[in-house]
């Protein structure tokens, strides 16, 4: 299994190794030294009492560079959550931050369960067990917690609810993704889909894709990929497959989108979807597609698989999806990928502008949300497309790579850290 810290760290050396071939560009060894470990990790481990008896659990937070501002980035439930892959997660949030120019640092956080197997009532003694845990830790100004993979706004409320009667305040700037009563934002819950669509539009737009004609394949059907399908398919996108953990559905005239989402809220799984062919996830991602959206897991996109892609365009709405060596391989076979620290930048942006909204107490409508989401994913892609790609012949990872270290570095050098 590929080791996600590890990974990500030689991606990171081998994109300073590039930069040093793009003139005018300096990323010093002190920068690198810095970016190659987190800031501050916390490891927790509670018990609480569940149907089983007591269960001892483990959470961790990291907060893996806090240059440009309170660290900031999702907090996971899942079975596989351990401390490598949350630094990985938090030094990518550190990226995406900077990269959307958002006024923070990066970090991450994992509870390690598999939530299918509790109750609601489980999950929220889990989820304030956890904050009574790290409470010192995070906070508006310090370290902001969001949904990611298998949380969402009622988990968000109930940590905000624990994080305030600690404190004895009202504090809905702690945590953000909340639901709409108490302080989230307008448009946070489909923003990760509507931010990547606006990304796919610009370069649809760039590498020649007609999106009457153009076909879509989902990994992934939660909250990122289910909403970019519904999304896509409006501005005619023929999407021909999804999958779940369970499976994959495939019809090469397009499915009908909005019945398999009755279905999914229905049977929780896409599969068996009527007049679609059941296929798998592996098979899901070789399909021949104009765009592949993988919005699940990471390391789906490996060495093995790389070179039966056949998509020309991957528009990554999952963290880490595609591994350093399957980059390399998709590089070479003129595969676009759009990388998640750009593709799915539109949640922590919306969690931006709600925290905004929070700290302000004023609210804003859902039509100012997208069209500042819009505007700066617009911005985010061209920026890259124009001072780096098209200017050092480079894939949009090592552009997006580039631009967001630069950034962090001018922070440290500013406060004098190197
Ligand atoms: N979990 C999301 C991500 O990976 C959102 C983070 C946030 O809103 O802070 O970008």
């Amino acid at each position: 299994m590929t080791n996600p810290f590890n990974d990500s760290m030689e991606r990171l050396r081998s994109v300073v190794v590039e930069a040093k071939k793009m003139k005018g560009i300096t990323i010093k060894n002190e920068t690198l030294k810095i970016l190659q470990e987190a800031k501050r990790s916390l490891h927790v481990n509670f018990p609480v009492k569940t149907k089983k008896g007591t269960e001892i659990i483990n959470g961790y937070r990291v907060q893996y560079n806090d240059a440009l501002g309170p660290t900031k980035g999702g907090l996971r439930f899942h079975p596989e959550v351990d401390h490598d892959e949350v630094k990985a997660l938090a030094f990518w949030m550190t990226l995406k931050n900077t990269l959307v120019n958002i006024p923070y640092g990066g970090g991450k956080g994992g509870i390690t369960i598999n939530p299918k197997e509790y109750s609601q009532d489980e999950l929220e003694a889990i989820s304030r067990e956890f904050i009574r845990q790290i409470h010192t830790f995070i906070g508006p100004r310090k370290d902001i917690p969001a949904p990611d993979v298998y949380t969402n706004p009622q988990v968000m409320g109930w940590m905000m609810d624990e994080f305030n009667k600690i404190k004895g305040e009202h504090l809905p700037g702690v945590i953000t993704g909340k639901p709409l009563s108490i302080g989230g934002s307008e448009g946070r819950s489909f923003s990760t889909a509507m931010g990547g669509y606006y990304v796919l539009q610009e370069a649809a737009d760039q590498y020649d894709i007609n999106p009457n004609k153009a076909t879509v394949a989902i990994q992934g059907f939660g909250n990122a990929g289910m909403h970019l399908a519904h999304i896509a398919v409006k501005d005619g996108y023929k999407i021909v497959a999804v999958s779940d953990s369970q499976g994959a559905v495939y019809d090469e005239n397009g499915l009908d989108v909005e019945k398999v989402i009755a279905q999914k809220k229905k049977t929780k799984t896409v599969k068996d979807f009527p007049g679609a062919k059941n296929i798998t996830n592996e098979a899901l991602l070789e399909l021949d597609v104009d765009i592949l959206v993988p919005a699940a897991l990471a390391n789906v996109i490996t060495e093995k698989n790389a070179k039966k892609i056949k998509a020309k365009i991957i528009l990554e709405l999952a963290n880490g999806p595609v591994t350093f060596e399957a980059d390399k391989i998709l590089h070479k076979n003129d595969v676009v990928v759009l990388p998640d620290i750009l593709a799915n930048a539109g949640g922590v942006t919306v969690s931006y502008y709600e925290w905004m909204q929070n700290l302000q107490g004023d609210y804003w409508d859902e039509k100012t949300i997208l069209n500042k989401l819009n505007k700066k994913m617009k911005e985010t892609f061209y920026t890259l497309h124009e001072d780096y790609v098209k200017r050092f012949d480079v894939d949009f990872r090592t552009a997006a790579y580039v631009h967001a270290i630069l950034n962090i570095q001018q922070a440290m050098i500013d406060k004098g850290w190197i």
